[in-house]
Formats: structure tokens, sequence, C-alpha cells
């Protein structure tokens, strides 16, 4: 921004992105006192991810903090409870459940169009400004330029907070270059019509080529999300629901009775990408926009939703302060980088061709079941409760905020 410019706006916390993550987070900054702005992109009006076919496992750690910013009695209606998970490989003897010892749900599946309809109903309109692009940055100022229907608005935060995204342009504003595995896979995604109660149990398959997982929903329905090779995407999409049934059918087995009907399809591509530091000056990066993974272990929007809680707790304690910024980046730093390993040692693991590797994996999934410690852990990292717990996700709500701005 090297034009002289006037100031239209000051916020104390500009948050950039009104995705799961963005809003969360306005939601969680509702009672704090702070004045807080976000902008999103696309018409708030008509409901973003309206037509989005995903669907979110969202783990136990997640609930909690749903629960503490008063959203879970709103979701808890579209919420299907996974009562344990079937992991095995295809062509392989080994195979393992994973469920809770005390018989609490292992997690809730919700479509995830519920989720940031919830989160829209609950967010003060005051407090959006959309549509409204982040176009430019000033990072030293603290100034974004943000492109709106009435003409370009440059906004002046204390705190910039980027929810924009796993493509962020407020990362690229900032000249920063996330890390990127590309798995060169796309993942498919349909609900699936069954001919029979599903149960409450999730599959995961690894296949030769990917994954595929079945997650359960509302009325005897799963979740597919079908991981395979960018070459082998087209020829799945474009068969008809019939032959695409019989190929899930056939690849999958009838381990989840038969399948009667599928959505119509759509793909992501499948990469994880993270930023070293969520940190950068006066900004600070959270959800898909500091980190993407790979949707097989369902982490990515509970990842973002203990960054925001995280976040929200940190500005509670310490205001908008350097103190705030480097709280928040040490206590996020193991359960990132934990979760991260984690989903991608999953995918590694499986999609080895490595002689000797496959041979491993299938003891690993025999043993997974006997091995002291490994079940626990593995547990505790799927539900969240992975490195420094955020208070939120413990019931503990957030205290009132000492608003501090500067340091
Ligand atoms: C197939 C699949 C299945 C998944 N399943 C699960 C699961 O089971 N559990 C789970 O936890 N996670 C899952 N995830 C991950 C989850 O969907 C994401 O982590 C989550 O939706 C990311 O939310 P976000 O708000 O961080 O980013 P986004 O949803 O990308 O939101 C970013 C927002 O920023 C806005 N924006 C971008 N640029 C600008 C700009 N210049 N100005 C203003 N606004 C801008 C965009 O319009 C958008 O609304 C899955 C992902 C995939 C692909």
């Amino acid at each position: 921004l090297n034009e002289k410019f006037v100031v239209n706006r000051q916020v104390d916390v500009l948050i950039i992105g009104g995705g799961l993550t963005g809003a969360s987070l306005l939601l969680a900054l509702a009672h704090t006192g702070l004045r807080v702005l976000l902008v999103e992109q696309e018409s708030w009006a008509q409901p973003l991810h309206a037509h989005d076919p995903r669907n979110i496992a969202l783990a136990p750690a997640s609930v909690r903090i749903l629960e503490q910013l008063q959203l879970w009695p709103l979701l808890e209606p579209f919420a299907t409870p996974v009562v344990d998970i079937h992991i095995s490989e295809a062509g392989a003897f080994g195979s393992s459940v994973l469920n809770s010892p005390n018989h609490a749900p292992l997690g809730f599946v919700v479509e995830m169009h519920h989720i940031h309809q919830v989160l829209v109903s609950r967010v003060d309109p005051a407090k959006v400004l959309a549509p409204a692009q982040l176009i430019a940055l000033d990072v030293d100022a603290q100034i974004a330029q943000v492109k709106t229907a009435e003409g370009v608005l440059h906004i002046e935060a204390a705190l910039i907070v980027a929810a924009d995204g796993s493509h962020s342009p407020t990362r690229r504003f900032c000249g920063l270059k996330p890390k990127v595995h590309d798995y060169a896979q796309q993942a498919i995604v349909s609900n699936i019509t069954l001919a029979r109660s599903h149960g409450g149990r999730a599959f995961e398959r690894f296949l030769s080529e990917g994954v595929m997982a079945f997650l359960p929903l509302s009325a005897a329905r799963a979740a597919l999300i079908w991981t395979m090779p960018h070459a082998a995407v087209q020829a799945a999409l474009s068969l008809d629901t019939l032959d695409f049934l019989n190929r899930l059918q056939q690849t999958f087995g009838y381990r989840l009775g038969r399948f009667i009907d599928a959505t119509p399809r759509a793909s992501f591509p499948l990469k994880q990408q993270w930023l070293p530091e969520p940190l950068y000056q006066s900004i600070i990066f959270v959800g898909n926009a500091a980190q993407t993974l790979h949707p097989v272990a369902g982490q990515g929007f509970n990842l973002g939703l203990r960054d925001v809680a995280m976040l929200a707790q940190c500005i509670v304690a310490h205001g908008l302060s350097d103190k705030m910024r480097e709280a928040y980046k040490s206590a996020r730093q193991t359960d990132k980088m934990q979760t991260l390993v984690f989903t991608d040692g999953l995918i590694r693991l499986f999609s080895s061709h490595m002689p000797g590797v496959s041979c491993l994996r299938r003891m690993g999934l025999l043993a997974f079941d006997k091995l002291p410690g490994v079940k626990p852990w593995f547990s505790r990292q799927a539900q969240g409760f992975g490195g420094i717990v955020p208070d939120l996700a413990c019931g503990i709500p957030l205290r009132g905020c000492r608003k501090k701005l500067g340091n």
C-alpha cells in the first residue's frame, strides 16, 4: 500500500475469512469487549458452503469447545455419533476396531453446511463485512485494503488473524511460502444411502491406491471419502450412479450392507501444507491458512477449532500484546506438529509399496489392539486431546477480557 489513503475503520481484531474457522473465532471473541470485524469475500446472506458436500467428523475436544461457545445444542440435532471405527487394509488379514473404553462416542459427524449455518445464525451481522475481499495488506502499518461493493476500504487493526483458507491471500501478501507435501491424489466425496443402518460404525479401509472411508450419517446414510490418484478421478466421477455404486460395493464389500444411492460426487485435491510459524509480525494464521491436512483422519477443522480456542484464551489472558502472540505460538506447537505427523504418517504407512512395509502394517493392525500405550496415544490424538489442551476443550469457559492494546 504505497499511495496515501484515509483509514476508514479501526478495529482491535480483524479476521480475514468467514469459513468455519473465522466464523468460530468471531463467536469465541464475542464477549471479550474487543472491537472485532470479520471480512469475507463471499456473500454472507447466502450462506457459504450451502452446497458443500463435505461432512465433518467432530472430535470430542471440538464438541466441548462448541458446548462452551453455546453452539452444540444447535448442532446436536444434525450430529450422528461415531460408536467405533473399523480400520482394515484390502487384501490383508489384520484389522482393528477403535472404540472408547467408556462407550462414549468417538466423535460426531455433521454435514458441513449445517455447521456453517449454525455459526452464521449466531454471528452479529454488524461484525461482518461481506462480500468484502482483502486485496492488499500493509503488514508494518497493520492496515488491510478491502474491496467492497461500495468501494475500497482501509481497515486498521491491532491484530490481524488470517483465517482465509488453504490458498490464504494473507500468506501471499506477507511473502510466506508454506511447506507442501502433494499426495498427487484427490478425494471423491458423496453421501451414500444404505439398505440398512450403519450402527454408528465408521470405516477406514486402506486400498492399494488410496483410502476409502465411510462416516455414519443420519437416516441410514454414510459419508464417503475415497482417495485416488489424479488419473483415476475423472473416470470415477464420470460413472453414472449405478455403475459408481457397483464399483464402490466391489471395492469395499458388504460390511455396510448394500449401497442403494449416492449424492452427486465432488472431488478435492489432497495436499498437506503448513506454515512452520503461525505468526508473522502482527498477523496470526489459523485453520487451513496455517495448516491443511489430508482429510483421511478428519482432523482439519478440529485442529482449526483448537487454534481458535487457544487464540481466544491467550487474547483473554494477555490482551493484544506480544506476550499473547508468543503464548499462542508456544501453546499450539505440539498439538499442530503431532497432528500433522499423525495424519501424514498414517497415509505414508498405508500407501507405501516398499517390501517389508506392507508386512509391518499388517502386523501393526493386529498388534494395534494388543500393544500397551499405542491405542490410548492414537485415541488421545484423534480425539483432540494431544499437546496443550485449550481451556474451552476442558470445559473451562473463557474469563472476562482484559482489554490491553499494544504491548
Ligand atoms: C473431503 C474433505 C473432508 C474433510 N473432512 C473433515 C473432517 O471430517 N473433520 C475435520 O475436522 N476436517 C475435515 N476437513 C477439513 C475441513 O473441511 C477444513 O479444515 C475446514 O473447512 C477449513 O476451514 P477454514 O475456515 O480454515 O478455511 P476455508 O473453509 O477455506 O475458509 C476460508 C474463507 O476465507 C475466505 N477468503 C479467502 N480469501 C479471501 C479474501 N481475499 N478476502 C476475504 N475472504 C477471503 C473464503 O471465501 C472462505 O470463506 C475435510 C476436508 C476435505 C477436503
